[in-house]
């Protein structure tokens, strides 16, 4: 039988099996921890404000923070997150739109065209297997189509993640599937620095890619969820499930 899984599976499977099956299979909670649920509703405002710009309209900076509190504050309703009060919401929030304002303030200068925003895609691995998930962004630059992930993470994206980002890797493949040729830039902007990294996918990483994804299927068949414990497990929604793994 074919599966379809999208890419945040794959990623979630990776951390942890054993919470990737009462996560996303046995669906036991949808509660999110303080990190996720900001990344979460930090992109929904940046997905928000790239649409509007596809749209030819250019959203102010106070369109960018209400739109940003209608979800953090749960009027929106997309999300379930879990925070250790008012004090520690204030805190993400404000820390959230300094680096919208980081982001607003750069794309008022920039000339790029955008060229797409969340384009669909569904690479095959086999038979069996569909990866899906979405390109974020595409812009036209005077160097070409430039495929940009938009990251707001506090991790250092070293040369070993530059290398191995099993997303970056998954998009430039299906850039390659509906453009009918290679991206020409690949950017990361991390707009909590403020910085941005310019990688390259070549046929090794695709072999790279296609590995580990026929691994983690493999797996997935034979049921072989098992708790991977770890720093994360502080803020995992199972913990208390966990604990009685046997
Ligand atoms: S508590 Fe840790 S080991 Fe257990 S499911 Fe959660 S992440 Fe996995």
């Amino acid at each position: 039988m074919e599966q379809t899984v999208t890419l945040t599976d794959l990623y979630e499977f990776k951390r942890c099996s054993l919470r990737f099956k009462l996560t996303k299979v046995d669906k036991v909670t949808s509660v999110m921890n303080a990190k996720d649920g900001l990344h979460e509703a930090l992109h929904s405002t940046i997905n928000y404000f790239y649409y509007a710009m596809l749209d030819g309209k250019f959203l102010s900076m106070n369109d960018l923070k209400e739109k940003f509190s209608n979800i953090w504050y749960g009027e929106m309703d997309l999300y379930d997150i879990k925070l250790n009060g008012n004090q520690e919401k204030r805190k993400k929030e404000l820390e959230a739109i300094e680096m919208l304002q980081t982001l607003h303030r750069k794309e008022q200068r920039n000339k790029d065209e955008i060229v797409a925003v969340n384009l669909d895609f569904r690479v095959p691995f086999g038979k069996e297997l569909t990866v899906m998930d979405k390109i974020p962004l595409i812009r036209k630059t005077s160097r070409g189509h430039e495929i940009v992930n938009i990251k707001t993470g506090k991790q250092k994206y070293d040369e070993f993640w530059q290398r191995t980002d099993m997303g970056i890797t998954l998009q430039a493949l299906a850039f390659e599937g509906i453009f009918k040729k290679q991206a020409d830039t690949i950017r990361i902007e991390n707009i909590r620095r403020g910085d941005s990294t310019f990688l390259e996918r070549k046929r090794s990483d695709y072999q790279r890619l296609y590995k580990s994804v026929r691994m983690m299927q493999k797996a997935m068949q034979e049921g072989w969820f098992y708790p991977n414990e770890s720093f994360m497990c502080n803020s995992c929604p199972v913990k208390n499930i966990c604990m009685e793994w046997r």
